[in-house]
């Protein structure tokens, strides 16, 4: 069957995050949660989407940033749905942290932003995933014909998710703000590029961002060929 995929957008001072509901055989998936101060606007997409308390299967977090996860608890509770992520980015949610397990960081940024958040009403209710998702995971059992990927670059729990029909949700890996391209954070280039070399080896036909349009994989994989090699790009990640 074909999938209903119906992209969310939700919108703020800093910018555009999308959430995707996927409607299937049996009920709803949602990925991604969005921004903490958007509860509102996403609660109404869902319900006019017929999505509701008991159909919601699943929410998987493509990784643990705070725009990607800032009503995942809520919704979580309100619609009786289990929470998947992959583990390396769980404390992230659980501490309310976004610079857990990350490289590029110092204690003054990290105590500074993380406090900011909290002054702007951005930073997302503390939870514990319910579910741990990893690499080959088969998302079927949730009506959800679909296979976990793990490809870190932008976190080092990132995840992206493959449907049977070529189909992929990529989290903040890839964005397509202007054009497709690169995460505009990468934490590791060295994992980005192994996660770019293995995607590459896949039948993707769109390609889902947290950021921008959906596009069409073979717009990328030039643009990104380059990326790796370019001493400007290689500086810019
Ligand atoms: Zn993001």
């Amino acid at each position: 069957m074909t999938l209903e995929i119906k992209t969310i957008v939700l919108k703020n001072y800093l910018g555009n995050v999308n959430c995707y509901l996927i409607k299937t055989d049996t009920g709803f998936i949602l990925i991604d949660t969005g921004w903490a101060n958007k509860r509102k606007e996403l609660e109404k997409e869902l319900e006019r989407a017929g999505c509701t308390s008991g159909n919601l299967e699943l929410i998987i977090l493509t990784h643990g940033d705070f725009d990607h996860t800032g009503n995942s608890a809520y919704i979580g509770k309100k619609f009786g749905s289990k929470i998947a992520m992959q583990s390396d980015d769980s404390r992230m949610v659980e501490n309310g942290d976004m610079f857990w397990n990350r490289k590029k960081t110092n204690v003054f940024t990290r105590t500074a932003v993380n406090a900011l958040l909290g002054i702007l009403g951005l930073r997302p209710d503390r939870f514990k995933p319910d579910i741990s998702i990893d690499e080959g995971d088969d998302l079927s059992k949730y009506g959800f014909n679909a296979v976990v990927l793990h490809i870190p670059g932008h976190s080092k729990g990132s995840i992206g998710i493959l449907t049977t029909e070529g189909d992929f949700f990529c989290g903040d890996l890839l964005e397509n703000t202007d054009k497709p391209a690169a995460g505009s954070i990468i934490d590791d280039p060295m994992d980005f590029n192994a996660s770019i070399e293995k995607l590459g080896k896949l039948e993707i036909n769109t390609v889902y961002p947290g950021h921008g349009k959906p596009f069409q994989m073979t717009l990328l994989t030039k643009s990104c060929k380059k990326l790796q090699m370019s001493k400007e790009n290689r500086r810019k990640i």
